[in-house]
């Protein structure tokens, strides 16, 4: 082996990491860094940016719901054996801690989001506070956000960041960095891949604003189910009104539906949307007694299974605008 060129006997040790892999699990000094991403969308934006040499791991996969996670012990064995752990942040993933901590992860953390301009929960009727006994509070700004704290995991900042794509583009400068750090030798190949990919989500940026720009104001309203889309809504002009405000798991109050009816009507959004992720039931009895129609699914906290049309961050992107902006057009 000592003659063969570093190009070859890389080739050669990969094929070699391959069948010890099969063999022995991937432990080989030329298999693909081992990284573990806490959710579907950001474990896309890590294989877009690593390529072949990374392998990723995900812990909520598609159509699964971060916000309500229960980390099992095969996760713990899966992030004792990672090198770098990508998180979104944000307190998405209220539940890593306790993970990372019994995992005995001892590998590099990036946080996805670093660097973004976090968004607050504060749309009017997006709050979750029912059963909180200050409703008379949803007409105020909720600049101090105190309103939200209900006993819910979510803090005051909006996780879901990668709704806006200009954000995506903060992400995938994280990932390459994190990738480069944790594994020198590729740090060239991350920063190409990461400069590619971004070229991509930037043009779908330019997209997406053109498509929201062309549809009159007043007609861009829409009802989803939980408080996903703020970052997308501040992005490209879209309001939406958020059922279950910002939980994904609790019922709002019989009042608190029917205020939002109220606002439906009197706004005439056009049209609701139900999630990837959530209970259809509540958008569906919105649009019942609304007459507003159903948009379709929208994705918003996680991937679609493959061959679904959201089985990467691109594509749940385009799908969503496009499922907005058909519904939207007057
Ligand atoms: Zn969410």
């Amino acid at each position: 082996m000592r003659s063969v060129s570093p190009a070859r006997r890389r080739a050669l040790l990969a094929v070699a990491g391959l069948c010890l892999s099969a063999a022995f699990g991937a432990s080989h000094a030329a298999a693909p860094l081992q990284v573990v991403a806490s959710f579907s969308i950001l474990g896309d934006i890590v294989r877009e940016v690593g390529g072949d040499d990374v392998s990723v791991a995900m812990l909520v996969g598609p159509d699964g719901d971060a916000h309500e996670y229960e980390p099992t012990p095969g996760d713990a064995k899966t992030l004792s054996a990672a090198r770098v752990l990508f998180v979104n942040g944000l307190d998405f993933e209220t539940w890593m801690p306790r993970l990372a901590k019994s995992s005995g992860f001892s590998g590099l953390t990036v946080v996805a989001s670093k660097g973004v301009a976090p968004r607050k929960f504060a749309a009017p009727g997006g709050t979750s506070d029912h059963g909180h006994g200050h409703d008379h509070d949803h007409d105020h700004d909720h600049d101090d956000g105190h309103d939200h704290k209900d006993g819910h995991h979510h803090g005051d900042a909006d996780p879901h960041a990668w709704q806006d794509l200009s954000n995506g583009v903060i992400y995938a400068r994280n990932v390459a960095q994190g990738l480069a750090a944790a594994d020198p030798a590729h740090a060239d190949a991350y920063r190409q891949r990461a400069l590619a990919y971004i070229a991509r989500l930037q043009a779908l940026d330019a997209e997406a604003r053109k498509t929201f720009a062309a549809i009159p104001a007043e007609r861009r309203k829409v009802v989803t189910s939980h408080d996903a889309f703020g970052y997308f809504g501040d992005a490209y002009g879209v309001t939406f009104i958020p059922a279950m405000g910002v939980s994904t798991d609790a019922e709002p109050s019989a009042g608190e539906v029917a205020r939002i009816i109220g606002q439906v009507k009197r706004e005439r959004v056009p049209a609701v949307f139900v999630e990837n992720i959530s209970s259809p039931r509540l958008v569906q009895q919105i649009a019942r007694e609304t007459g507003a129609k159903v948009g379709g699914t929208l994705y918003s906290d996680a991937l679609s299974k493959a061959g679904q049309p959201g089985a990467t961050y691109l594509e749940m992107f385009e799908w969503n605008v496009r499922q907005l902006a058909g519904a939207l057009q007057p």
